[in-house]
């Protein structure tokens, strides 16, 4: 590598090589020190010695003139030599790469003190640098735009470069003479027009597409850096409650409200996003290890649990978060976001307001739920459901007084497969709302068959089981009244189950889906009663007909004081309220009679039935046992 200092010979041949771009200034420069050089060869045709040293004299003296002139210009320029080494410069050109006259002396374009991206922030190849394309092809390459960090002061230009090949008298290039012009002005002025495409318009925070080039170069750089990025993807707990409980425009407040806090939480050089909805993406670049990313996540966490004003009504929010950091330059920014986003799932089965940080067997399960998903479609395509209904048996009469439908998958290879192995993957993706409507349409269309087919004095009511994404769409009632239509099932004969958490989840918006019903004449079962939170004083308010004890209640009964105490508390507190009550898993004959005793109205259990396919339901109607 050979760096002049400042006696560096520049020649008329380089001079005129970079004044292509630059022909009236450049061009007049060469040509007036040429036309001085030629005035002194004249002057030393009489006297040999004189001459010669006159000569030199004139060419050191033109030399100095250009290499005046060169360091004056406010470009840089560069000459590369054919082995791609730097072989001199002027004064400017270190200044506008970020580096030092020190470090001009032993550049390497691959070096880490210096990186260079290209005009659309993506690394870029030795080959594909502008010399090195003059190099190989022997033509000129103009007005290549390159961004040029110094890795050690993070100073960062724009800089549109030129590169012109000189050639020797064969034709074979010499060297290559390079002009940087600095376009940083000019490219931010453009950055700033195309902002208004890169900003989220609700909170002005950077969108998807702005995010993602920043995640890119930070991928980039973090690999010459030695840290790493990450990326934190942060989804709010029970937005959707905002929204529908107080308005939507109140919702797009909190948004706001929310991306202030962050930025507040934040560095400046962190980048915070809006994706949509209210997800957000952060971007850290100086990551040292996964517990760095811990510290910002608890940051924010903290940062959000103060509440929020929203017209004049404290709101309080917490947020579920995913962490995941790239290990390499090879991770794709792609794949790095859908990693953090996985994890922030994750976090969100754990709970609300907790943090996961990504791991690769995250990936694999999260592909294996795909796989499920898409096996559950085309289940659902293909009628691969069918429903088993279990009887509820009244504890007085000892007779079937109506029926639990429960969902099963035929599924081709694997048999049966009971509920608890795809029902909550189906409400996480939302297919339960169109499995949840044919079950709801089946079980209508079962309970007026059997109704017409098996007249009984007793009325037997079928229940439905009610998911939470279920309960929350806006077409369940539309649903509900077109399943009794079709199935021509009067309204009295429907119960909807309904666990404590799906109605706790948004108290008031249950509390009006419930009165709908309710005006309808539809039964309301709180299904698994004990297991949740509810809140007694919200219970009273809500039009419930049944309270439904769970099963590791009854399955205590007479063994676990505990239990048992729980069990007659419910019951009590269920009577008071001018409920009945059902006991689900009754499985002894002193578990019935106990239950009796303590006069619970109602029971369902393998002690009566297991749940049984249509077929066997109908044997047993035909049959109209007493237990
Ligand atoms: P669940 O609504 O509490 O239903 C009662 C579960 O207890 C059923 O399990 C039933 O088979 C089981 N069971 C009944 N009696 C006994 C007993 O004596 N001993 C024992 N060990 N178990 C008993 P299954 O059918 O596996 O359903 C599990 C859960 O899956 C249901 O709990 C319900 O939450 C959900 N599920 C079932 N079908 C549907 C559906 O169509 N829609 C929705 N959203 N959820 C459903
Ligand atoms: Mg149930
Ligand atoms: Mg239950």
């Amino acid at each position: 590598m050979i760096i002049c200092e400042p006696a560096w010979g520049w020649t008329v041949g380089a001079v005129c090589a970079m004044a292509a771009p630059y022909p009236t200034v450049l061009t007049g420069l060469a040509l007036a020190i040429l036309g001085s050089a030629g005035a002194g060869a004249g002057f030393a045709l009489r006297r040999a010695k004189g001459r010669l040293r006159e000569e030199e004299r004139l060419r050191h003296g033109a030399e100095g003139e250009l290499k005046a002139y060169v360091d004056m210009l406010p470009i840089g320029v560069v000459t590369i030599g054919r082995g791609g080494e730097l072989v001199q410069c002027n004064r400017k050109a270190p200044d506008m790469l970020g580096l030092t006259p020190g470090q001009v002396a032993s550049i390497n374009w691959e070096s880490p003190a210096i990186s260079i991206i290209d005009a659309s922030g993506d690394g870029i190849e030795p080959e594909e640098l502008p010399w090195n394309r003059a190099l190989a092809t022997a033509r000129r390459v103009s007005n290549v735009v390159l961004g040029v960090e110094s890795t050690e002061t993070g100073d960062w230009a724009w800089i549109s470069v030129s590169a012109q090949p000189r050639l020797d008298s064969a034709g074979e290039v010499l060297d290559v003479v390079c002009t940087l012009e600095d376009v940083t002005q000019q490219k931010t002025t453009e950055a700033e027009l195309t902002l208004h495409h890169l900003r989220d318009s609700l909170t002005s925070l950077p969108n998807r597409a702005l995010f993602m080039e920043r995640l890119s170069r930070a991928i980039i750089r973090s690999d010459r850096r030695k840290f790493f990025s990450a990326v934190l993807f942060l989804d709010l707990d029970r937005f959707k409650v905002v929204n529908d409980s107080l308005s939507h425009e109140a919702g797009d407040k909190l948004l706001i409200q929310v991306a202030n806090r962050l930025r507040g939480c934040l560095r400046p050089e962190d980048t915070v996003a809006r994706l949509g909805g209210d997800e957000f993406v952060v971007l850290f670049e100086d990551i040292l290890s996964v517990n760095d990313g811990l510290t910002v996540a608890d940051r924010i966490a903290q940062g959000l649990t103060q509440p929020f004003n929203i017209n004049s009504q404290e709101v309080f929010t917490t947020c579920s978060m995913g962490i995941a950091i790239s290990s390499s330059s090879e991770t794709l920014p792609a794949e790095l976001l859908r990693d953090a986003e996985v994890a922030m799932y994750r976090a969100k089965a754990k709970g609300e307001g907790s943090i996961e940080i990504f791991d690769p067997s995250m990936n694999a399960q999260a592909l294996a739920r795909f796989q499920m998903d898409s096996e559950l479609r085309r289940a659902l395509e293909r009628n691969e459901f069918v429903l088993h209904y279990q009887p509820v048996v009244g504890l007085q009469s000892r007779q079937i007084e109506g029926w639990e439908a429960l969902v099963r998958w035929k599924h081709p290879e694997r048999g049966m497969v009971p509920p608890l192995d795809f029902i909550s993957l189906a409400e996480e993706t939302g297919l339960i709302v169109p499995l949840g409507k044919w079950v709801l349409e089946e079980a209508c269309r079962q309970a007026g068959e059997w109704s017409r087919a098996y007249p009984s004095a007793i009325p037997r009511l079928m229940n439905v089981n009610i998911s939470a994404r279920q309960f929350q769409h806006r077409d369940l009632i539309g649903t509900v009244l077109e399943a009794l239509r079709a199935a021509d099932l009067d309204p009295g004969a429907l119960k909807l189950e309904i666990t404590e958490s799906i109605m706790m989840k948004d108290p008031m918006a249950s509390l009006e889906a419930m009165k709908t019903f309710k005006s309808m004449d539809i039964h309301l079962v709180i299904d698994d009663f004990g297991t949740g939170y509810s809140s007694l004083s919200y219970l009273k308010r809500f039009p419930v007909d049944t309270l439904k004890v769970d099963k590791s209640f009854v399955d205590g009964l007479g063994k676990d004081p505990e239990s048992t105490a729980i069990v007659s508390a419910v019951i009590s507190l269920a009577k008071s309220l001018g409920m009945r009550v059902t006991a689900e898993g009754i499985e002894h004959r002193e578990q019935m009679d106990h239950l009796l005793q303590l006069d619970c109205d109602q029971g369902q259990g393998y002690h009566f039935s297991r749940p049984l396919p249509r077929e066997a339901a109908e044997e047993l109607l035909a049959r109209d046992p007493r237990w």
